[in-house]
């Protein structure tokens, strides 16, 4: 067991081509034992320990550099239960050391070419060619100095020139609404977004199909993409023939199973194809997954790095390599968060650095708590995120008995008061079930349509989508108000106050 991390879940990085000289060799597989000793040092390349209170992030099974995952819980990693969550430790321990200001920073992903490489002397070696200090005379005599070259100089070093990562927020730089979820987003108006999962084989008339009762009553309809690490026909398919039939998708994109460069590929294809609205993921561990599981080092980028590559694409138009783009993509860029997992402010934390590097609007677990889902929102306003992001809270109608209890025990992130489960355990047989269970959604929608800072419903009724428009009707939430982007040029009030972009906007 590493002194300051948690073990290491994975083994370190070789590099790509070896060390030329026999020293320098060496040099490396010292540097390794001694860091992995220390932190469970992965050999990654690019070191971020003073970003994240002196826990090696890369000890955490899915790699993530960025904040934890949505099933993270105080007692053990989602994917090692025999193992503490790596990001716990580190966002407590950031909270011991007042360091917290420093996990907002975007964290670059792995640069291939430097990953299982030594990092000393290469700090030296950059240190002597910048010629801008830190000086260590300075930190007897300017001690103010010496810590503003220090901050600098390990800015510098760990964020390269490709990725520039900070903790400022980063609004939109366009003016019309990009997609009519925005525009509805923007009306002011509570507004409902679906959830279809996308087909076990290859027709996509059962999408026709659902899509034909949702359009009516919802803005747009998200595609999981491969969802707990279950094959599917894919999010961009199943976006395409939704649009075609008149709806508009929101394309789940999740940086599991991809690498950056089929990332960026992925989305332009999207963008191509006319998706816009585009839901960034790191992806449920294959571990959640049907036999035989993929091997376990599937992620090379989580949620918040593919937000801060895909907004830059759309506003500076470029590819992560520098690469322009001629024709930047549309897109309007949302979240997933979990008001659930984590404690209230740590998932806050995560949301806003979400928003800060691209998230425009942001989809939630179900909420069955919601006195829990007030104390995240309240998080998230003491940030001062709630002019700046969307909300669209998640609600999952219950169709019976054992989803409640499947929900309640099975799904991380998600939290289901017993109170809930009895109802549905008292509820009968199956119709009295679905009843009760449409009567439990109707409540939570009464108390989430009059709640400050919520701008819509995210309704996860999969294989239940038929529910969709009596849930509307029942409960007098507005249908769509906006159905072309044509319209947006007579309707002034689509563009007022708009959240996320530029002041200029
Ligand atoms: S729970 Fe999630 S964030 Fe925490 S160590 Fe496991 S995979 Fe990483």
């Amino acid at each position: 067991m590493p002194l300051f991390s948690p073990r290491r879940y994975q083994p370190p990085f070789y590099p790509v081509r070896q060390e030329e000289t026999w020293p320098a060799r060496a040099f490396t597989a010292f540097e390794r034992s001694v860091k992995g000793w220390l932190f469970g040092c992965r050999m990654c390349g690019n070191c971020i320990l003073q970003e994240t209170a002196f826990v090696c992030p890369m000890t955490c099974p899915k790699g993530l550099r960025n904040g934890l995952c949505g099933g993270a819980s105080p007692d053990h990693c989602e994917v090692d239960p025999s193992r503490p969550c790596t990001w716990y430790m580190i966002y407590n321990r950031a909270e011991r050391m007042g360091r917290q200001d420093k996990l907002l920073e975007v964290n670059a992903p792995i640069d291939g070419s430097r990953a299982g490489r030594e990092t000393w002397l290469e700090m030296i070696r950059f240190w002597r060619e910048r010629e801008q200090g830190p000086y260590p005379l300075d930190f007897f005599f300017n001690r103010k100095k010496f810590n503003q070259d220090r901050d600098r100089f390990f800015y510098e070093l760990r964020q390269p020139d490709w990725w520039q990562g900070d903790a400022l927020y980063h609004p939109a730089v366009y003016q019309e609404p990009n997609s009519l979820l925005e525009a509805n987003l923007r009306s002011g108006m509570f507004v409902t977004t679906g959830e279809i999962a996308p087909p076990l084989g290859a027709s996509g008339d059962i999408i026709l199909k659902k899509v034909g009762w949702l359009k009516e009553y919802v803005a747009a309809a998200n595609f999981t993409d491969n969802a707990s690490a279950s094959a599917r026909m894919n999010s961009m398919a199943s976006s395409k023939i939704c649009l075609e039939a008149g709806l508009e998708p929101v394309m789940q994109l999740q940086a599991r199973d991809r690498s950056r460069v089929v990332i960026e590929s992925d989305a332009m294809g999207a963008a191509g194809l006319g998706v816009r609205n585009i839901l960034c993921l790191s992806g449920d561990h294959h571990r959640f997954g049907p036999a035989p599981m993929a091997k376990p080092d599937q992620f090379d980028m989580d949620a918040i790095q593919v937000l801060w590559m895909l907004r830059r694409m759309r506003d500076d138009g470029k590819y992560l390599d520098g690469r322009d783009i001629k024709q930047p993509p549309r897109f309007f860029l949302g979240a997933a968060a979990s008001p659930f997992g984590a404690p209230p402010e740590y998932e806050a934390i995560r949301a806003e650095k979400k928003v800060n590097a691209g998230a425009q609007f942001i989809q939630t677990q179900p909420v069955f708590d919601y006195d829990r889902f007030t104390d995240w929102l309240e998080a998230l306003d003491k940030r001062r995120l709630l002019d700046k992001v969307y909300i669209l809270a998640g609600l999952i109608p219950l169709k019976s008995a054992r989803a409640a209890h499947f929900m309640a025990e099975e799904v991380p992130g998600v939290m289901v008061p017993p109170e809930i489960v009895t109802r549905m355990d008292e509820a009968g047989d199956k119709e009295g079930q679905q009843e009760e269970g449409v009567a439990i959604a109707l409540e939570m929608i009464e108390k989430l349509k009059n709640t400050p800072g919520i701008n819509g419903m995210h309704v996860m009724a999969v294989h239940w989508e038929s529910i969709v428009p009596r849930l509307v009707e029942e409960s007098g939430v507005p249908r769509p108000v906006v159905s072309s982007l044509s319209e947006v040029d007579d309707l002034a009030w689509v563009r007022e106050k708009p959240v996320g972009v530029t002041e200029a906007a």
